[in-house]
């Protein structure tokens, strides 16, 4: 029906324009849109990045605290490792060498003066402490009012020196054992056991006020590991006038095999009434628990044997060594 309308010029011009009119609205429209989406997407994408750096930031702050911790981390283990190590290494060591001059135990007894009238004088001697098991072992020896000799080695830290202490203030003998009981460094050269030697005296002086003495050599003095020749080592102690005491009873507890209490006792007393001296090795050392447990029965034994008493060294005790000048 509208097409039957009959339009005048002026009407179709008008509306030819009103046509262009559309297209050019059509056509801004169509150019203007694109770029208003295209500055909002740039705004977005600048935004977006600026987060990025911020958390690219973050991370790597984080990264990077992560790996001084692990850093940390790694220095802690290490050290425990060294400890660890160290530990194994002197465990290993009193292992290996300490049960071997066993077969030499009664080579040489010499006699100086007696200090007791007893027929039969023990001597109890323990190695290596002080440990987690001193403090007990001192009970022990209190239970019975009996004094003892500890052979101490460069334990440290507030409960080592306290241990030093205590076996000093109840009135036990404290003997050196080498600072380090390693084999390796101290009997490297005579130097390298004039510095061990120098290190457990000054650190043994400065804990507990007492310059000891008294040694006794790592795997005793008849050991077969060191390097030099052990009279240089007893020259050494000589010129100190330190004096070296071997033993001539073991308790066999030096070994790798836990021993039994009824072992360890038999070990400790069946030789004494032979004896008129027994020095007898025994270990202050936290894997020597049935060494604690068989100390009862060991000083109970000793008590009951007729005319036997038992003493801790002092300067005027009968020497056992097992090789001497
Ligand atoms: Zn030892």
């Amino acid at each position: 029906m509208a097409d039957s309308i009959v339009r005048t010029p002026e009407e179709r011009r008008k509306r030819v324009q009103r046509i262009k009119k559309i297209i050019l609205v059509f056509l801004m429209i169509a150019l203007v849109t694109p770029i208003v989406v295209c500055i909002c997407l740039g705004i977005q994408v600048s935004r977006l990045n600026r987060t990025i750096d911020d958390l690219s930031q973050r991370i790597q702050t984080v990264t990077e605290l992560v790996e001084d911790q692990q850093k940390k981390l790694e220095q802690i283990s290490s050290l425990e490792n060294v400890q660890v190590q160290k530990d194994e290494e002197i465990q290993e060591e009193i292992r290996t060498t300490e049960s071997e001059p066993d077969a030499d135990n009664e080579r040489i007894t010499e006699a100086v003066t007696p200090e007791s009238a007893a027929a039969h004088k023990v001597y109890l001697t323990f190695d290596d402490g002080p440990s987690g098991y001193t403090d007990d072992i001192l009970d022990i020896l209190d239970l019975y009012n009996i004094k003892a000799t500890f052979f101490v080695v460069g334990k440290e830290g507030e409960w080592a020196e306290e241990a030093l202490r205590d076996i000093v203030g109840r009135g036990h003998t404290l003997g050196m054992h080498s600072y380090s009981h390693r084999y390796s460094e101290l009997y490297d050269s005579v130097e390298a056991f004039e510095k061990d030697y120098e290190k457990l005296r000054d650190y043994l002086k400065d804990v507990t006020g007492v310059e000891s003495k008294l040694y006794r050599f790592p795997g005793g003095s008849s050991n077969t590991v060191s390097r030099i020749d052990m009279l240089q080592l007893i020259d050494f102690l000589n010129e100190r006038e330190v004096r070296y005491m071997d033993w001539n009873v073991s308790s066999g507890d030096g070994g790798s095999r836990i021993l039994s209490v009824n072992e360890l006792v038999r070990n400790c007393t069946m030789n004494i009434e032979d004896n008129a001296v027994s020095v007898i090795l025994l270990h202050d050392s936290t894997d020597k628990k049935t060494t604690v447990e068989a100390l009862p029965t060991i000083i109970e034994t000793i008590l009951a044997l007729e005319d036997t008493e038992i003493l801790p060294i002092t300067d005027q005790t009968e020497l056992v060594q097992h090789i001497a000048r």
